[in-house]
């Protein structure tokens, strides 16, 4: 008699139960018991950067998929388990007699390494392994095949690609009911224990998140709470799960003409409560939105709409495609795409300040710059919201405590730190959305912070976004730099994003003092708001300067030694 399947089906990046091609093949083998699993991965605790915010919007995703999963089967769950998948992995499939692991693809750099090893032992017990794809509209790799085996490095290239790939399939319904999942002996006493994979070592140099505290204190599969993490507490107010993202989808589904006339280019950076665009991001990252379930409910009220719709790019749709351009990207350069050294594609700036980089050997490739004493300095009054620019700081401050901000408010900040003010590295701008962003996304991250610091994807470097005139086309009044801001909520409109040029008796009267560099709080009893750090103008046009050489030099990817400050010659 033949053996019924006995299934492990392995969440990462799809905590949804709706329009999951990978679920669906899991259910589609009809299965004797199917154990919906999550591992914590030590690369994720140790390695990348994740505030709280991050980890609440992921813990909430959890919860919620579990008790979805209770819903159809009070028998099952997510079960959450604190081991790295290659190690934990090679032990249930013997513990648990498994016959198939399914799973998601993850073209991700890291992911893809992780997934072979899996794999790999996979093949060694015996188990049948099965991929779909469900992150992106199309393959990434598919996309990369009819690209020519290039990267996507321009909308038309993706488009392009896609329409070879084909149509972009229609989303499949959520499943009506999950098997039981089978007995979960834990007892490896019998089994061989898998080798630790080598790159736990290099895992373990990051100790301020012990991965010991990640037990939870119950000593069962149950989703821990941030507490339990030993996190401090989230202060974002959005929150994860797929059932509040099928919620927020079917409102701005309902408003058929913000869907089927939204231009990204005139949405408001400076909106909030509520944002101008859709803050589905982080379901989109985390899986508790299908992008394709997204992208066809948009389709559908743009086909059946009566007046003049918007059209890819700057339409709804369009988004999503910037989004698969970049995971197509991603997916052909793997690692080198999130770095310069390496990077065919990236342009070589020899910015003020620039990035350490980790090669995939562990080894630090990069190198510091000259002038990076007061370069350094700009940096930290960036990342914290201190540079005297309150537009620029209350978009930082908003990303510290939301976790998200909107699409121009990013090019603004990342083109504020690198080609338009700072003449910062991107990749150190990079690794403050990496830790901050609910919605993190390596790809997407990477591919925009290459494209505002005009490395790669763009290049218009003289078009930069000045602090002042850019948010006050949106917002005269500056209600989002008083939201964000407190300390300048009674200045007057005229002053708001220039407060330093506001005199001293209307300062008073404002009840804030614009003095210092942003240590000093208080000033006479007043609160305290620093002066800008440099003169924007100044600074625009030395980085434009600095640009313009450097693209006429034209180097990619390198890292040729700057010699007692020189650059080199072409
Ligand atoms: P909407 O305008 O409603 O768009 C719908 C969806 O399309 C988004 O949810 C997102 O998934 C996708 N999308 C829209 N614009 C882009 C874009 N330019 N690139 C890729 N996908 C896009 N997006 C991330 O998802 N993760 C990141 O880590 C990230 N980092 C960024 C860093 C910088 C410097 C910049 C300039 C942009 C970054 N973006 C990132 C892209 C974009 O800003 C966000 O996707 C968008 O603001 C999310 O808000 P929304 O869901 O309301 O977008």
């Amino acid at each position: 008699m033949a053996i019924k399947p006995r299934v492990i089906y392995w969440f990462r990046t799809d905590l949804r139960l709706h329009d999951s091609p990978a679920l669906a093949a899991a259910l589609d083998l009809k299965p004797e018991c199917l154990w919906p699993i999550w591992c914590w991965d030590p690369h994720y605790v140790y390695r990348a950067r994740v505030g709280p915010n991050r980890w609440q919007y992921l813990l909430d995703c959890q919860q919620d998929l579990s008790d979805s999963i209770a819903r159809l089967n009070p028998k099952s769950r997510l079960h959450v388990l604190r081991e790295a998948p290659q190690t934990l992995l090679p032990k249930l499939f013997k513990a648990w007699k498994v016959t198939h692991l399914v799973f998601e693809k993850d073209t991700d750099a890291y992911a893809r390494s992780r997934d072979e090893e899996v794999m790999s032992s996979a093949r060694e017990a015996g188990v049948q392994v099965i991929v779909k794809y469900g992150k992106t509209l199309w393959d990434p790799d598919a996309v990369v095949k009819a690209n020519g085996n290039k990267p996507t490095m321009t909308i038309s290239q993706l488009r392009h690609a896609g329409e070879k790939v084909g149509d972009i399939p229609r989303p499949i319904p959520a499943p009506k009911s999950i098997p039981d999942p089978g007995n979960m002996p834990l007892d490896f006493a019998q089994t061989q224990p898998a080798p630790e994979p080598d790159l736990n070592s290099i895992y373990r140099t990051r100790k301020e998140n012990s991965y010991e505290k990640l037990a939870g204190p119950n000593g069962d599969f149950a989703v821990p709470t941030i507490e339990e993490l030993g996190i401090k507490s989230a202060t974002t107010p959005h929150r994860g799960g797929e059932t509040g993202a099928l919620a927020v989808l079917d409102n701005i589904i309902k408003n058929e003409q913000y869907t089927a006339t939204f231009e990204k280019p005139k949405s408001a950076p400076t909106a909030f409560e509520p944002q101008s665009t859709t803050l589905l991001s982080p379901h989109l990252h985390f899986g508790s939105l299908s992008c394709r379930e997204f992208y066809w409910r948009v389709q559908d009220v743009v086909d059946n709409f009566k007046g003049k719709a918007s059209q890819p790019p700057v339409s709804l749709t369009g988004q999503l495609l910037f989004r698969d351009m970049y995971f197509a990207a991603q997916a052909k350069m793997g690692w080198k795409f999130s770095q310069t050294v390496g990077n065919d594609h990236c342009r070589f700036i020899p910015w003020h300040l620039r990035s350490k980089v980790d090669g995939p050997d562990g080894l630090v490739t990069g190198e510091y710059n000259i002038d990076s004493v007061e370069a350094e300095e700009w940096f930290q009054r960036w990342k914290t919201g201190r540079t005297g620019f309150p537009w620029i700081d209350a978009v930082m401050r908003q990303l510290k405590q939301e976790g998200w901000i909107h699409h121009l408010a990013r090019h603004s900040v990342a083109c504020f730190l690198t080609r338009g003010g700072c003449y910062i590295d991107w990749e150190r701008g990079a690794e403050v959305f990496e830790e901050w962003l609910i919605d993190h996304e390596t790809a997407c991250n990477t591919g925009n912070w290459q494209w505002l610091s005009c490395t790669a994807f763009f290049s218009q470097f003289y078009r930069c976004y000045s602090p002042i005139a850019f948010p006050q086309k949106t917002d005269k009044n500056g209600d989002f730099v008083r939201h964000f801001v407190p300390e300048l909520k009674d200045f007057p409109a005229k002053y708001i994003y220039e407060p330093w040029k506001a005199p001293i008796q209307d300062q008073r009267t404002a009840k804030c003092i614009i003095k210092g560099d942003g240590t000093v709080q208080t000033i006479d009893e007043l609160p305290a708001y620093p002066k800008p750090m440099f003169d924007f103008s100044t600074r625009r046009d030395i980085c434009i300067g600095g640009m313009k050489n450097a693209y006429r030099v034209g180097l990619y990817g390198n890292s040729p030694k700057v010699v007692n400050g020189s650059w080199p010659s072409a």
